[in-house]
């Protein structure tokens, strides 16, 4: 079976390839919308939708072609997917067109033949050539290069996400005697970031935290700037660096935790939550409930993948809390203030520890049946 991974680096590209950058960006935005217009109008005048392709629309308009073709071939695959989507669940919404001020700047090319090369700090592009690019990172021998999305970020930054191949190794767990498997369980708790059974917990460092306050600043003085007015530009600016920062420290902070916790266990378990279902039923607010213990999940799961061993997700019905992990016994309540779990087999613990303990013991049974 094969596996998939990206890798983001940050692009220095030269006058003249942001100059193609930016028209790699328009014409994709362009072709999108006037294509999504044209299948739209159609559907309109013989209820049929027909199936649309580049070609028809560099005739009409040459200029497309002065851009790499490939990415203005990903754009009808987008849009079809985008059509799949909405026809296969009318929540998904149907097919929008895109905001010049408000949409992402990106486009997305394949590689075929070896036109996409990255050497020597340099990767090489279709039309573009060779861009200077910073690999924070190495790429683990036997990994095929797939596709390179391009994009620049409101700061005004420029990336490239690398999307590789590679070949997913046997799970080691499944060797091993899975009784003697040392599992980690974790219990998302909603102060702290997560609480694991081995007693500890992970929050966000202080650093993290004060950036945090600084955002909130930032946005209070955003909101007094006259609209319109030069001075908002800046602060917007400013703001969009200061986001930056902290989705970067952020990132960087799970990225260290997920790695410690993946090399040090031979499998992880987690409860299976709808994070975006639980964020809007509680309604969390954005600050508390961001992106990351999602981001989290999915940064253990391919570092443990990596290495053959297993995230294992524990159904969300299991009872985690409610049970003593001692004894058994299920609590048929328990408040949220009680934050001492007690049993009456003496079990006396951490609520979020007793719920980590189990987590993991049920992800240790399922382990052994699976
Ligand atoms: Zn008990």
């Amino acid at each position: 079976m094969k596996k998939q991974r990206a890798y983001k680096f940050r692009l220095y590209p030269d006058r003249q390839q942001e100059i193609l950058f930016h028209k790699t960006f328009g014409c994709c935005r362009f072709l999108y919308n006037h294509m999504l217009a044209d299948r739209k109008e159609m559907y309109e005048k013989t209820g049929k939708t027909k199936r649309l392709t580049p070609a028809g629309y560099k005739k009409e308009h040459p200029w497309l072609k002065e851009v790499d073709s490939l990415a203005l071939a990903n754009v009808q695959l987008h849009l079809e997917a985008a059509y799949r989507k909405f026809f296969a669940d009318k929540k998904a919404g149907f097919p929008k067109f895109k905001s010049r001020h408000r949409c992402r700047k990106s486009y997305t090319t394949n590689v075929v033949n070896g036109n996409i090369r990255l050497k020597d700090g340099r990767l090489r592009l279709p039309k573009a050539g060779e861009v200077k690019i910073r690999c924070h990172r190495e790429i683990p021998e036997g990994y095929i290069l797939k596709s390179v999305t391009v994009s620049m970020d409101r700061s005004g930054k420029y990336f490239a996400s690398l999307l590789y191949e590679y070949p997913a190794s046997e799970n080691q767990a499944a060797g091993k005697d899975r009784k003697e498997a040392d599992i980690l369980g974790i219990d998302f708790a909603m102060r702290g970031m997560a609480v694991f059974s081995d007693g500890s917990r992970a929050e966000y460092p202080m650093y993290y935290r004060k950036a945090q306050e600084r955002l909130a600043r930032e946005q209070s003085k955003l909101s007094r700037c006259k609209k319109g007015s030069s001075n908002r530009e800046k602060q917007k600016r400013k703001l969009a660096r200061c986001h930056e920062k902290v989705r970067n420290q952020r990132k960087d902070y799970l990225h260290k935790l997920s790695r410690q916790i993946a090399d040090r266990y031979d499998a992880v378990s987690v409860e299976d939550i709808d994070m975006k279902a639980m964020s809007q039923c509680l309604q969390f607010g954005k600050s508390v409930m961001d992106d990351s213990y999602g981001a989290f999940r999915d940064m253990l799961r391919y570092k443990l993948e990596e290495q053959g061993k297993e995230l294992v997700k524990v159904d969300r019905f299991f009872p985690s809390s409610k049970m003593c992990s001692r004894c058994g016994n299920v609590k048929k309540e328990l408040r949220l203030d009680e934050r001492i779990y007690r049993c009456g087999c003496g079990n006396c613990m951490d609520r979020d520890v007793n719920a980590a303990v189990n987590i993991r013991e049920e992800g240790r049974r399922l382990l052994m049946t699976a």
